[in-house]
């Protein structure tokens, strides 16, 4: 079969299609042309200027890494460790093209294909509520079974670090069921959940505390580890926005993307990254004009926070390995954590931007991308600056704009009130408001004495909204079912609206970049008025209209066809150092009868 458009075919197809292809799942072939979107990319990171320490403590960090892989497959689904399990056993070429696919989406549905199942005996689609509601609860059971509860029973139940459990079940798992409550479900913490995984996880952490020389890191990595056992993640979250050390890590739960009901349960993630100290010192310059530019923000005043927290830290770093949340279907460019609106609200948040990722993608998909849909003369403007000088835009902005609202007389948080759109609402936010942030430091450039921090000509300018332009196809092509693309699509059909967007009879687009400065405001002026008020309905309306493919779109995305969606990353340097058991870059975990009674293993493999 050849390779379809996945995002075009999946709006036609019926359930009993869908029904079909997962009672036999995808045929070896179908599973390759799938896989073979994803470009295998080693990512190799050079670690001469680590310490001895560093680099013996970065050995238990990956192999940290690895555990939270575990975690994240079961908090997809339940089903998902039986099924791994099996599959590493099937030794047939199938078996194999099953596997390598299984664990690029750590799961049997792919994550491109609106989550579309490709292993047989799985439901059709990934669960809305993945594994962090009970299987057979519905949304609306959970809304009425929250009703009943006490406001701080309910701040628990919508908390990021419980999962919802049946109590019949849960009292089986974990004893700790109030027997007497009339209510048929619990709020279990992670750390009961997930205390095999979490216990193992948090005792190499503490030996990588042991082996560095470096003291944010051992203070994280201590605070991180004792988090994981008591899932109180508050101070560890602070200690992660101060960690400055070579050896730059992320993990822990963090997003809620795979909570589709709600946006409330966070995943496990991440990443093991070595910072890249030149560029880190060059992007805090851009950081230091937050503040001049959430006081021009194009939205009402009094919506203007005119004090910024403390200006927050920005890293770029290159990936080592990353793994769950942070690695599955297409990879992470760049992160803005964390989402705890306390921290946030203390320390602002930090920015971490995987310069090794973002160029394998640049290269890989990009530049192919931009050569089907621009214009001949549009295409000379597509550049890995501009491409990664947005990026960076996107993550500085996302610690602007409203934060803290008031709705009535009540103090609360956009991301709260929008529930599950606030993803999507958040995400075009950083991108127009990322854009609109460029301009405003070109327009002012001299006024604000940027110097060469940032090209500020006009060629400059005009790379921007076109390598903007190049990159939301690459968006676009993940499907809507993500918040990045359903965002990408409200923006992209915005900016077709207003003539930004400029289409040619032989379906290649070019920029009209007046009409995208003013475009820009607009939307950006929308976008935060929308946070800023926390308007569920106004959200709504705008990404029903707007976050969806039209026929233009779909003509150009099909195109796109047979170019890589993303690479798949090799952790080659995480492999030579702690190697895994597996070909391909496939990690083995243990087996569960291994894991029984072995509280203490803390290394794997
Ligand atoms: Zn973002």
């Amino acid at each position: 079969m050849r390779v379809r458009c996945w995002v075009a075919l999946i709006l036609f197809l019926v359930p009993s299609v869908l029904e079909a292809q997962s009672r036999t799942g995808a045929s070896q072939m179908q599973l390759e042309q799938m896989a073979n979107r994803f470009a295998p990319t080693p990512l190799r990171v050079g670690l001469s200027s680590l310490s001895p320490g560093d680099r013996q403590a970065l050995v238990k960090l990956i192999q940290a890494a690895r555990i939270i892989d575990e975690i994240f497959m079961k908090q997809l689904w339940s089903g998902n460790p039986t099924l791994y399990q099996h599959l590493q056993k099937d030794t047939s070429s199938l078996g194999e093209a099953r596997l390598h696919y299984f664990w690029i989406n750590k799961g049997p549905w792919s994550e491109i294909d609106e989550y579309k199942a490709f292993l047989p005996g799985v439901p059709g689609r990934k669960p809305l509520g993945a594994n962090f509601y009970p299987e057979k609860m519905t949304k609306q059971e959970f809304e009425r079974w929250l009703d009943g509860l006490s406001p701080i029973e309910q701040e628990n139940a919508k908390g990021f670090f419980t999962v919802i459990r049946d109590k019949a079940q849960a009292s089986k798992l974990h004893g700790n069921a109030d027997e007497n409550s009339a209510t048929p479900f619990l709020a279990v913490p992670y750390s009961d959940e997930y205390k095999d995984e979490l216990t193992r996880a948090a005792s190499l952490l503490r030996e990588a505390a042991g082996l560095t020389e470096n003291d944010s890191l051992k203070k994280f990595l201590e605070t991180r580890a004792a988090a994981f056992l008591s899932n109180d993640y508050y101070e560890s979250d602070m200690a992660w926005m101060e960690l400055d050390a070579p050896l730059d890590i992320t993990i822990g739960p963090y997003e809620t993307y795979n909570d589709e009901w709600f946006g409330y349960k966070a995943a496990f993630e991440a990443y093991v990254n070595l910072r890249d100290e030149q560029e880190s010192a060059k992007l805090a310059v851009l950081a230091k004009y937050l503040q001049e530019i959430e006081n021009n923000l194009p939205i009402d005043p009094q919506y203007r926070n005119s004090k910024l927290g403390a200006a927050a830290p920005i890293r770029v770093v290159d990936e080592i390995i990353s793994a769950g949340d942070g690695a599955h279907g297409v990879q992470t460019a760049a992160y803005n954590l964390p989402n705890d609106d306390r921290v946030v609200q203390q320390k602002g948040s930090k920015r971490v931007m995987l310069k090794n990722v973002q160029e394998a993608k640049f290269r890989a998909v990009l530049l192919p991308i931009a050569r089907r849909t621009l214009s001949r003369n549009a295409m000379l403007d597509v550049n890995f600056d501009s491409f990664f000088t947005h990026i960076l835009a996107h993550e500085l902005t996302h610690g602007i704009g409203p934060h803290q609202i008031k709705v009535g007389d009540r103090e609360t948080n956009p991301r709260f009130e929008l529930k599950e759109l606030y993803s999507a609402i958040e995400e075009a936010k950083a991108d127009v408001t990322g854009l609109f942030a460029l301009q405003y430091l070109m327009d002012h450039s001299k006024e604000l004495k940027l110097g060469n921090t940032l090209p500020t000509d006009e060629a400059a300018q005009r790379q921007l909204y076109v390598t903007f332009l190049a990159s939301s196809f690459r968006e676009l092509r993940f499907g809507l079912h993500d918040a990045h693309g359903k965002g990408m699509a409200m923006q992209f059909n915005y900016l077709m609206d207003k003539g930004a967007f400029v289409p040619h009879g032989d379906g290649t687009f070019s920029v009209d970049e007046n009409k995208a400065k003013n475009a820009v405001r607009e939307l950006d002026h929308d976008l935060l008025t929308i946070e800023a008020e926390g308007d569920y309905a106004a959200a709504k309306k705008m990404l029903d209209e707007l976050g969806v493919v039209r026929p233009i779109l779909k003509r150009a995305l099909a195109r796109l066809q047979d170019l890589p969606t993303d690479i798949e990353p090799i952790f080659v340097t995480a492999e030579e150092l702690a190697p895994s058991t597996s070909a391909q870059g496939v990690v083995t975990p243990p087996r569960p009868e291994n894991r029984k009674g072995s509280k203490s293993r803390s290394t794997r493999r």
